[in-house]
C-alpha cells in the first residue's frame, strides 16, 4: 500500500493574517507522517510565517508552488531549488496546468525544473492533465503519456515524486472528473511508468488526483488517516479535505494514491470547522 499523500495548493490567494489564522488552526493536526504526506503549498512569500507557525510540528510540511529550472545566479524574480530546500522547505510543485497555460511552461521547462532539483532531495509534485479538448478528442492518455514522458528521462529517484494527475477541465471548475475518468486515466499513467520504468517503480510511485476535489468527493485517505490518529484529529483532517460522504468517492480507487487540493483548501469554512478542536 502506497503512502497516502494530501496536498493543499493555496494558489496565489490570502493574506499574512490568514496564513497565520489558517495553520494556528491546523497546527496539531497530529497525522503521523510515516504513514500519511501532508503538505501545504502556500505563496512563497507567506513561507516564512508558515514555518513559524507549524514550528515543532512535522504532521504539516511546507512547499512551493513553483521554482526556477536554473541554480542561484543573476536570474532577477526566480527561486531556486537550493534556496528552496535551504529553507528547510520539502516540497515543489512543477508543471501545474496554470504556468503552463498561464505562463507558456514547457514539457521541457518541467524537465529542466524537475531536472534542476538534482541533489537538493525536494519531493517534486509534478502535475499534468489534459483540456477539455483533448479529453473529448479522445487524446487524454496521448496527452499524459507526452507529459510523462518528457519528464521520466531526467528523475533520478523516485521515491522523491509525486504525479498529480489534475485534468485541466476540473481544475477551479467544481466540475470534478468521475471515479472512472480519474481511475481510468491514472492506470494509464501508471501503465506508462510501468512500460518506461519497470513495474518496482510503478508500484510505488504516488498519483494523486486534483481537480474540484473536496470534502464530499475525497473519501478513503480520510479512512486510512482515522486508523493513525486519535479521533479528534482524525475529525480534523476529515474536515480539512478528506470528510467521507459518498460511495464512489475518487479516494476508494486503487490508482488515487491522495489528492491536491485548490479552492477547498483555503475555504473559511475550513478554518470555522476546526478552530474548535485545534
Ligand atoms: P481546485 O481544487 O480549486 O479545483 O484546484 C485544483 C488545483 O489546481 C490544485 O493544484
Amino acid at each position: 500500500k502506497r503512502k497516502p499523500f494530501v496536498g493543499g495548493n493555496w494558489k496565489c490567494n490570502g493574506k499574512l493574517s490568514g496564513v497565520k489564522e489558517l495553520l494556528a488552526a491546523f497546527k496539531g493536526i497530529g497525522a503521523d507522517p510515516k504513514s500519511v504526506d501532508v503538505a501545504i503549498f502556500a505563496p512563497t512569500l507567506h513561507i516564512p510565517a508558515a514555518q513559524d507557525c507549524l514550528a515543532g510540528d512535522a504532521a504539516i510540511q511546507l512547499g512551493v508552488q513553483n521554482m526556477s529550472k536554473t541554480g542561484e545566479g543573476a536570474f532577477t524574480g526566480e527561486v531556486s531549488a537550493g534556496q528552496v530546500a535551504d529553507c528547510g522547505l520539502k516540497y515543489v510543485l512543477v508543471g501545474h496546468s496554470e504556468r503552463r497555460s498561464l505562463y507558456g511552461e514547457t514539457d521541457e521547462d518541467c524537465a529542466a525544473k524537475t531536472k534542476a532539483d538534482g541533489s537538493h532531495g525536494l519531493t517534486v509534485v509534478f502535475c499534468i492533465g489534459e483540456s477539455l479538448a483533448e479529453r473529448q478528442s479522445g487524446k487524454t492518455t496521448d496527452v499524459c503519456e507526452k507529459q510523462m514522458k518528457a519528464v521520466i528521462p531526467v528523475i533520478s529517484d523516485w521515491s522523491k515524486i509525486v504525479i498529480a494527475y489534475e485534468p485541466v477541465w476540473a481544475i477551479g471548475t467544481g466540475v470534478v472528473a468521475t471515479p472512472l475518468q480519474a481511475q481510468d486515466t491514472q492506470y494509464q499513467v501508471r501503465r506508462c511508468i510501468r512500460d518506461e520504468c519497470g513495474a518496482e517503480i510503478a508500484d510505488s510511485v504516488r498519483i494523486i488526483y486534483g481537480g474540484s476535489a473536496n470534502e464530499k468527493n475525497c473519501k478513503a485517505e480520510a479512512d486510512s488517516v482515522s486508523e493513525l490518529v486519535t479521533p479528534q484529529r482524525s475529525k480534523l483532517i476529515h474536515d480539512m479535505v478528506i470528510h467521507p460522504s459518498t460511495s464512489d468517492a475518487l479516494g476508494e480507487l486503487p490508482d488515487v494514491d491522495g489528492f491536491l487540493v485548490g479552492g477547498a483548501s483555503l475555504k473559511p469554512t475550513f478554518t470555522e470547522r476546526i478552530a474548535p478542536i485545534a
